[in-house]
């Protein structure tokens, strides 16, 4: 008997497998089985199993299996997942509800199956290892180096933003200057001019008393 059992919870699929496996052959169930295993919404493991006809030599081989997430520390579920287990089994031989009494209906009754080297143990991802003092120390160096950097991007654009200001009041200083040299230009001339006119009323005998 080939059980394919796709489990998408944190508890162990081996042990489970370990478990139905047993339950199964307290059956005496041969056939292939189909197994999926996700979490429950509630506090307590459900299933459910495609009912199967002793009478008709026909096995139910497909059973899906729900149990809460607890993760570490959590209670033991071993007990809880057994009994549903267990029920389920018992529908994919044959039996139904109304024929269901003893261990189907007591939630606190153990399968006789159930041994004790048969565990549930939730099965959490390795984290990933702490940081070796040396990537601390890379990674704070890092940030200095990034630190220093913006420093560095700062003052370059503080350095060209003043030297485009030197650059433009040059200019302006050029300009203001070329500018004076024209009126000073201009009022020389003017000033050339008139003291040419002073100069022939002067000899005209102006200004004489
Ligand atoms: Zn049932």
């Amino acid at each position: 008997m080939k059980i394919t059992l796709i489990n998408k919870t944190k508890w162990s699929t081996p042990d489970l497998r370990k478990m139905i496996r047993a339950a199964l052959k307290s059956y005496d169930l041969k056939h292939d089985k189909h197994v999926t295993v996700t979490y429950a919404r509630q506090r307590s493991a459900t299933g459910r199993a495609l009912p199967g006809n002793p009478r008709l030599h026909r096995e139910g081989y497909r059973m899906r299996l729900a149990i809460p997430s607890l993760g570490n520390g959590a209670p033991d579920m071993r007990q809880d997942v057994a009994h549903v287990i267990e029920h389920e089994v018992a529908h994919l031989y044959g039996i139904g509800h109304r024929d269901m009494v003893g261990i189907h209906r007591n939630r606190q009754a153990v399968p006789d199956w159930l041994t004790d080297d048969m565990q549930l143990t939730w099965i959490e991802p390795p984290k990933p290892l702490p940081r070796t003092k040396e990537q601390v120390l890379q990674k704070a160096r890092l940030g200095t180096q990034i630190a220093v950097q913006q420093r560095a991007d700062k003052a370059r654009s503080f350095m060209e933003k003043h030297e485009y200001e030197v650059v433009k009041t040059q200019r302006e200083l050029d300009r203001y200057i070329a500018d004076a040299k024209a009126k000073m230009a201009s009022h020389e001339k003017l000033a050339a001019k008139w003291r040419k006119k002073v100069r022939y009323y002067e000899k005209r005998g102006a200004y004489e008393p």
